[in-house]
């Protein structure tokens, strides 16, 4: 069994439908394809990922998509920090909507390489961590949501503080907190973060577009969110899809 076939399985055991990077970017881009009639190039593309710098590749791999598309897909728009949550909040979705070309729409993507929380693999299959470029030692991924449920388990009456300083932090606690419960009792209270942090990014994505849609002079967007599984440096990551589709706004 070679190393890609190893590092695949280990996914796969954790998350049974994650897709290969160059699988899920096919899948994502042949969908956005057909919504546009092959015409992608007044297409937005805004992004919610976690600042981490394992997702930079991510800006590679945009590259990359772009030149499959022959440079015209426009964007990115970055609406997220730590952990994916899209803190550019309703006036980022309104810049989003105003950025948009005459005649185009955008795609908005959460997550792994689009919107939407990350988690680091190793090679042994240990969830959670990984081996960053430049290091002997394997750190937490997502660092974030592995902060969090720390903070989380620290005290049953833990609460994040009010601080400006360490803003994205605490709001993401805070926003974690009425789901305290539900991660710490998990087998892998990290998985149970990320997976708790994929569907409030998807309910914020969709609160903030039903909050501004009058603002969007497109019809529809194309939305794709899931879970972003980074494995070290020598595999390609891979994707637990959780939603692709077309939101048509006036029925929002
Ligand atoms: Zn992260």
């Amino acid at each position: 069994m070679n190393s890609a076939a190893s590092i695949e399985q280990q996914v796969r055991s954790h998350y049974p439908h994650a897709l290969s990077e160059t699988a899920f970017r096919d899948r994502v881009f042949q969908f956005l394809d057909k919504e546009h009639c092959g015409n992608v190039s007044r297409v937005l593309l805004a992004i919610a990922q976690c600042a981490d710098d394992v997702n930079a590749v991510h800006d590679a791999d945009v590259t990359l998509v772009k030149r499959h598309f022959r440079g015209n897909l426009l964007g990115p728009f970055e609406m997220g920090g730590l952990a994916g949550i899209p803190y550019a909040g309703l006036t980022g979705i309104s810049t989003i909507a105003h950025h948009i070309p005459d005649g185009g729409s955008a795609l908005i993507v959460y997550g792994p390489h689009i919107y939407g929380p990350h988690i680091g693999i190793t090679d042994q299959g240990d969830l959670g961590k990984l081996l960053r470029p430049g290091q002997h030692l394997e750190s937490a991924a997502c660092g974030s949501l592995t902060l969090a449920v720390r903070h989380l388990g620290s005290s049953p009456d833990y609460q994040p503080r009010d601080d400006e300083d360490d803003a994205e932090q605490m709001l993401l606690e805070r926003r974690l907190l009425p789901y305290r419960d539900e991660i710490l009792s998990a087998a892998h209270p990290l998985k149970a973060a990320t997976n708790v942090a994929y569907t409030l990014i998807h309910e914020l994505i969709h609160r903030y577009l039903r909050a501004r849609k009058d603002e969007f002079r497109c019809e529809s967007l194309v939305l794709a969110g899931g879970v972003a599984i980074n494995t070290d440096a020598r595999h390609a990551d891979y994707v637990d899809l959780r939603h692709l589709s077309t939101l048509r706004l006036a029925e929002i």
